[in-house]
């Protein structure tokens, strides 16, 4: 048995430490929320009073928070003051990449091993341990990493250095929500044609425009039964979160120099759908705004 102090414990911690209870750790849970705290305690976890008590003692911390801002102020106010030393430091959350690597040179000036862990797969693939974790470490650090994170896990992939677990998430989600608009535009484009979308499905899923924003997540309803669009879009990766992830792709790309106009329209699409109030609904809905149907506010 491991003891793991895991922080945050919202929409995907919550499953996610579920599933490190259920594979047998000790898992001591700590949320600013005494609810989210009461649920970890029902999923089999310890409940902790504060991050400090949590992180007492572990042989590996975990933290699943918002944003950079929080991840840096939980490190610097309650994980680096109160961790054992062989202790696992490892993020889940989504921040900028320099922000990662600021918090795993901060740990590592005092002597703790720290890696960045951003996970793809929204909340179902952490209640269902289905996490793909892209990991940022040392290589020296990585089989251990790989090992706390695997009862949550169905991939654990070694990225890189520190940050680059972040790199690879942000550049993921930059594709990704780059290639939703061009599979919601052809969509668009075919309806427009008279062309029957279930044919164009049918035709570009085994054609060049196969992709998996076409045919995993189709934002065309019935194609593609367990896509969100089937549900009126509710219950899936949320447009709030996908802009959150096309901000930190912008952010690091003016940094840097780097060319990136689609990833920069896609960032002002998706800003103008969550304006709307559309910012709670799945990502792939930005078909009914570019089919001009959003009405009024989501329902
Ligand atoms: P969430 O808002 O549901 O959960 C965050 C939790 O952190 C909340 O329960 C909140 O109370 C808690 N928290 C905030 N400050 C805290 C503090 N100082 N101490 C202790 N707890 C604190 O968010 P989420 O959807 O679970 O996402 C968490 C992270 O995972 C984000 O960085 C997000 O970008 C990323 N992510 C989310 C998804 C998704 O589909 N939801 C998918 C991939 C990655």
């Amino acid at each position: 048995m491991t003891e793991i102090a895991f922080i945050g414990l919202g929409n995907m911690g919550s499953g996610m430490a579920a599933n490190l209870a259920k594979a047998g750790n000790d898992v001591r849970a700590y949320d600013i929320s005494e609810d989210a705290v009461k649920r970890a305690v029902e999923a089999g976890c310890k409940a902790a009073n504060s991050a400090g008590a949590a992180v007492k003692g572990a042989d590996a911390v975990i933290t699943m928070l918002p944003a950079g801002q929080h991840v840096r102020d939980i490190y610097q106010e309650h994980i680096l003051p109160n961790a054992m030393m062989h202790a696992l430091l490892i993020d889940c959350s989504t921040i900028d990449v320099d922000t990662a690597r600021e918090v795993a040179l901060d740990a590592a000036r005092l002597g703790f091993r720290a890696a960045d862990a951003p996970v793809s797969g929204g909340t179902a693939a952490a209640a269902g341990g289905a996490l793909t974790f892209m990991v940022g470490c040392r290589e020296q650090d990585f089989s251990e990493v790989e090992a706390v994170l695997k009862p949550m896990a169905k991939a654990v992939i070694h990225a890189g250095a520190s940050g680059a677990g972040q790199a690879a998430k942000i550049c993921n989600n930059m594709l990704l929500g780059i290639s939703m608009i061009g599979v919601c535009e052809a969509f668009v484009l075919a309806e427009r044609l008279e062309l029957d979308p279930q044919k164009f499905f049918d035709i570009a899923s085994k054609a060049s425009g196969q992709c998996w924003s076409l045919t995993s997540y189709c934002p065309w309803p019935g194609p593609v039964p367990a896509a969100p669009s089937n549900r009126n879009y509710e219950a899936g990766f949320a447009v709030a979160m996908m802009l959150k992830d096309l901000r930190l792709a912008q952010n690091a790309a003016q940094n840097l120099n780097a060319d990136t106009p689609l990833g920069g329209a896609a960032e002002a699409l998706y800003g103008y759908l969550a304006d709307k109030g559309y910012g709670g609904k799945d990502f792939s809905c930005i078909i009914e705004m570019l089919r001009g149907k959003l009405g009024g506010p989501a329902s």
